[in-house]
């Protein structure tokens, strides 16, 4: 509320300039025919400053950028706040591309004038009309901001809406899309489990596997976890697709038992967003009786850099989860912000070391490696050691020379579906 007020009276106290209210910008888009564009600068890190030195300080921050980009308005370029933290202009005029670069060039100067001190980043998100063409104005706003937000992580800090995005938040839609029909009609089918076996190096034997999630989409095919997680975890729906990937994976134990692989264990990746969720652990604890499983099979992976911001939540939680028999993992671990303050405390029984520990074997001569000193310390503090991304035998012999205990990559086998894995466990027997 108050940051409202304050972009509001930065913007409505000047003189010259004022706020327009989106609905005359609105109007003046539509009333226009040239080259035009809209720039978002979006300031949403700014909250980081509130975080860590208190509100008065964020807001004065905030005051600062708004007075100071105001001033840049004028009868070509006007202004107008879509929500906190964000400023829409409008530009258009006579020698539109000109204007537009002189414009980002000169946000840019002052926004890291003004913010680079404080440690906060910023965006710049332009979307350009072309002449003579009719806007959609919602889309064109939330395609502005979508390019705001890329630029967050850019050098230039400014990010063009180009057709390559459209493409994207097209496709992102229709992810979501099908996220939301699998999870609301409980279309358990169009989740499709791959199973990666984990080796256990002292007796080259498969104790384990990992269970990856694949999804079928209904116009884009199978789609991988870098293209659904992220947008799983933004709509939420990450929670009751964690609930079926836990129903599909359990129900996996019966068609193990039948084959008389029932000594396998199962480890399945777990996103904090559905840690946090109250209902985690009671919702697991009943799936596991329901499906008659042995809480001691399954181990769930969480990633490292997932846990620091809740660490004593989630290491509360860990500590119940391990009451109940079942194992923890930290994942993709050595590339989070690892703490060893925080390793020794963690209630975990394995670290999987991330793959790029694995892939330095090939590269880096082995007195210059940190991939056995990650096993040793790993062994110090009592834990599990497996190795991720292991492809080649001069990898396996390496981990196995320093004691590395299990280890899971192309090596052994890419992750299979059920009827695959199957096949090859069998094999292996
Ligand atoms: P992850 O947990 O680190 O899983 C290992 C990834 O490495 C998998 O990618 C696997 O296919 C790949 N991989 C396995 N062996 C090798 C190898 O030898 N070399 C290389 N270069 N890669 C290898 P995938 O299946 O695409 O999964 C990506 C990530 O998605 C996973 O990374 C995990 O973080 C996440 N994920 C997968 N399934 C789920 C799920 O059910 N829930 C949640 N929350 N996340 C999941
Ligand atoms: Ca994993
Ligand atoms: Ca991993």
């Amino acid at each position: 509320m108050s940051n409202l007020l304050t972009e509001r009276q930065a913007l409505a106290n000047s003189n010259t300039n004022r706020l327009y209210t989106r609905l005359e910008l609105e109007h003046r888009i539509l009333s226009d025919s040239g080259n035009r564009a809209l720039v978002l600068v979006n300031l949403s890190t700014i909250h980081f400053l509130t975080l860590t030195y208190g509100f008065s300080y964020g807001q004065h921050v905030l005051h600062q950028v708004i007075i100071t980009l105001q001033s840049l308005c004028n009868e070509q370029i006007i202004a107008t706040r879509t929500f906190e933290g964000h400023l829409v202009f409008y530009v258009q005029g006579k020698n539109h591309t000109d204007i537009l670069k002189t414009f980002c060039e000169t946000l840019y100067s002052h926004l890291h004038r003004l913010l680079s001190k404080e440690g906060v980043g910023w965006g710049i998100g332009v979307m350009e009309f072309r002449e003579h063409q009719e806007p959609d104005i919602d889309k064109a706003f939330r395609n502005v901001l979508i390019a705001s937000e890329s630029a967050l992580d850019l050098e230039s800090r400014c990010c063009f809406f180009t057709k390559k995005m459209q493409r994207q938040a097209t496709k992102e839609e229709a992810i979501v899309n099908d996220l939301s029909m699998i999870v609301n009609e409980q279309k358990s089918e169009n989740i499709r489990l791959q199973y990666q076996p984990i080796m256990d190096l002292k007796t080259n034997t498969i104790c384990e596997l990992e269970v990856l999630c694949r999804i079928e989409s209904k116009t884009l095919g199978i789609l991988q976890p870098i293209e659904f997680i992220h947008l799983a975890e933004k709509t939420k729906y990450i929670v009751p697709l964690g609930i079926m990937t836990f129903q599909k994976a359990f129900q996996f134990f019966q068609t193990l038992k039948k084959q008389g692989l029932d000594h396998i264990r199962l480890s399945i990746n777990v996103s904090v967003i559905q840690l946090i969720d109250t209902d985690f652990l009671s919702t697991l604890i009943t799936l596991l009786e329901e499906y008659a499983v042995d809480p001691s099979l399954i181990t769930l992976e969480i990633t490292e850099s997932c846990i620091i911001a809740n660490y004593q939540a989630i290491n509360s939680l860990f500590s119940d989860i391990q009451a109940q028999g079942i194992q923890l993992a930290l994942d993709d671990f050595g590339t989070g912000y690892s703490s060893l303050a925080h390793e020794r405390t963690l209630h975990l029984n394995t670290l999987k070391i991330d793959k790029v520990f694995i892939a330095d074997l090939l590269t880096i001569p082995e007195e210059k490696t940190i991939t056995r000193d990650i096993i040793a310390m790993g062994h110090r503090l009592g834990h599990t050691i497996i190795a991720e991304g292991v492809e080649k035998e001069e990898q396996r012999e390496y981990l196995f020379r320093h004691g590395c205990d299990k280890i899971q990559g192309y090596l052994i086998s890419k992750p299979l579906y059920e009827d695959a894995i199957v096949r090859f466990l069998k094999a292996r027997i």
